[in-house]
């Protein structure tokens, strides 16, 4: 029988080949060896992801009090561990373990992109300080966001127990339903590996001495991305986007899967 570990392979090389045939900007997509590994990578995000949400479907149980059910439940009242508590700490620690590699190798690939896509070879690699510097901030930023989602997760889904009046046993088998939700495992990825990628991007534009950036968007992109496209600002500017977000690169959203192009006068 095929262990888990062979099985959640075979499903990453099949995701691979799925995100591959996604609509990309083209720039993402020019230099055939970097985009294989950032759609590597981003599977792999995915599957480290998911894989996460699954064990933390399993622990969260323990982070609430039942016997103090039911009762209102608050931002930092009700039976959830309070954000304070060091159980956060210690997920935060358990998906930093899980995604900082990956992560370091997708901003690594978007250095290299870079070096191939402009034919100026540099070195970038996954051992290069800058690199390993920009994926520990990205990653820090990442797994708090998603701490903190968790744990709202958590405390609604009590809520939503407590108003649907569910016995302990319905209500623990509904939090481990809402936090193993691989949809969301999808968008955390989708969306970490195109900031990763184009960190590092970034990061060999600016060693390169390039002065400015173009956003480079799909002819079908959504409201926040398509007045971006083709827009030049310089190089540490930030695009104002139409929801009022100021971002440094792609992604402008969730999914975004637009680009850059740098240019060097
Ligand atoms: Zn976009």
């Amino acid at each position: 029988m095929a262990t888990r570990a062979a099985l959640l392979d075979l499903r990453e090389q099949l995701r691979a080949s799925i995100l591959a045939s996604e609509d990309w900007q083209q720039s993402y997509r020019d230099d055939p060896k970097t985009f294989k590994a950032l759609v590597a990578g981003e599977a792999r995000l995915e599957t480290a992801a998911a894989e996460y949400l699954v064990g933390l479907s399993q622990r969260a149980p323990r982070y609430v009090d039942w016997s103090r059910l039911p009762r209102p439940v608050q931002a930092d009242a009700g039976p959830v561990l309070n954000n304070s508590d060091p159980v956060w700490k210690e997920e935060e620690k358990l998906l930093t373990a899980a995604v900082l590699s990956i992560v370091t190798e997708l901003v690594a690939t978007g250095a290299i992109a870079g070096e191939s896509l402009y034919g100026i070879p540099m070195g970038f690699s996954t051992l290069d300080e800058a690199v390993l510097v920009a994926a520990r901030t990205q990653v820090a930023q990442l797994v708090s966001n998603v701490t903190a989602t968790s744990r709202d997760l958590i405390r609604e889904s009590i809520q939503q127990s407590i108003a649907a009046g569910e016995d302990l046993a319905t209500a623990q088998a509904r939090l481990m339903t809402v936090i193993n939700n691989p949809v969301r495992a999808e968008l955390i990825a989708h969306t970490e590996s195109v900031n990763a990628y184009q960190t590092g991007l970034k990061n060999f534009g600016k060693v390169t001495g390039a002065v400015s950036k173009t956003w480079d968007g799909l002819a079908g992109a959504c409201k926040i991305c398509g007045p971006m496209i083709g827009k030049t600002i310089p190089i540490d500017d930030f695009f104002q986007l139409s929801n009022g977000n100021e971002v440094d690169h792609p992604s402008a959203h969730p999914r975004c899967r637009c680009g850059l192009i740098y240019n060097y006068e």
